[in-house]
């Protein structure tokens, strides 16, 4: 077994992380640069202003890092996003972290088919057409590869209809990493709790409109009565995972969807 170290294994080698901006996939993206990556953030065109600062902090590591924006909604735009971080930093893509996801709260009943449609088409095809354009890309260069995918503990208990997405991100990981392991290419997803980001402080807001609370109370009270550990997940905790799935720490692991969340889901 190598005894080589994290950063000395990964440098010459590019990570894509989407929706790295902020929240989670920034603290993915700068993670994976301390472990000696150079990171191409995908990102919308909206989120420009963030992910040059992303850049800034990733360039203070001694990486190089470049913004690639992409709606990843858009099949088209996957694929461009990766043949544009393999131009830009190249020729190795050897992680891809699909991480851009959308939440919103609603109760079934007033789910719309554009409510539905929204987050299926970046939680679920987004995902599955990140993977499969990474793939293509790691077979392509015959070395093998990492994907990781943004899950939830909402992949095992349902949140609907976000926990449904979730399930799925949980299925195509296990179904992906079957048919890809001969390529030499793990894959594995994330499953956190309740992370301070924005996407919570959205969530904390139609949660306290609908239980008539003030904002902050419903995620303090989720936090206070859900999580063993006594506090609110950190996006760095999600980026502590991510970072030990790249690694050859994990050389036997694939196909898992894997829960940190301070013991809120067991
Ligand atoms: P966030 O909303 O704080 O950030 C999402 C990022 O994705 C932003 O930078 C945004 O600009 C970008 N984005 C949005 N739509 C996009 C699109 N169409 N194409 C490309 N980028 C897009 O979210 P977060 O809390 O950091 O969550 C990241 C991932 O982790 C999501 O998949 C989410 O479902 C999952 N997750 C989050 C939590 C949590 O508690 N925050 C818990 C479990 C799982």
């Amino acid at each position: 077994m190598s005894l080589a170290s994290p950063v000395k294994a990964a440098l010459g080698r590019i990570a894509l992380v989407t929706g790295a901006g902020q929240g989670i996939g920034r603290a993915i993206a700068c993670r994976l640069a301390r472990d000696g990556y150079d990171i191409s953030i995908a990102d919308i065109p909206p989120a420009k202003a963030k992910v040059d600062d992303v850049i800034k902090e990733i360039q203070s590591y001694g990486r190089k890092a470049v913004g690639v924006y992409a709606d990843m909604r858009e099949p088209k735009q996957i694929y461009a996003a990766v043949e544009e971080t393999v131009e830009k930093l190249g020729p190795n893509l050897f992680v891809s972290v699909a991480n851009a996801g959308v939440t919103q709260v609603k109760p079934l009943l007033e789910c719309t088919p554009e409510f539905i449609e929204n987050e299926v088409r970046l939680n679920v095809l987004g995902l599955m057409n990140t993977y499969i354009a990474s793939a293509k890309q790691m077979v392509k260069q015959g070395s093998g590869g990492r994907i990781i995918g943004a899950g939830s503990i909402a992949s095992y208990q349902n949140l609907a209809p976000y926990g449904a997405t979730k399930f799925a991100a949980r299925g195509f990981t296990e179904a992906s990493a079957k048919e890809w392991a001969k390529y030499g290419i793990r894959v594995n997803a994330y499953a956190p709790g309740i992370v301070d980001t924005p996407m919570w402080d959205h969530i904390d807001r139609v949660l306290a409109e609908i239980e008539g609370i003030s904002p902050g109370e419903a995620k303090a009270k989720r936090v206070k009565n859900d999580i063993l550990l006594g506090r609110i997940q950190e996006p760095e905790d999600v980026a502590k995972l991510v970072s030990f799935l790249a690694s050859e720490e994990a050389e036997y692991i694939t196909g898992q969807t894997i829960k940190t969340c301070g013991g809120a889901s067991l």
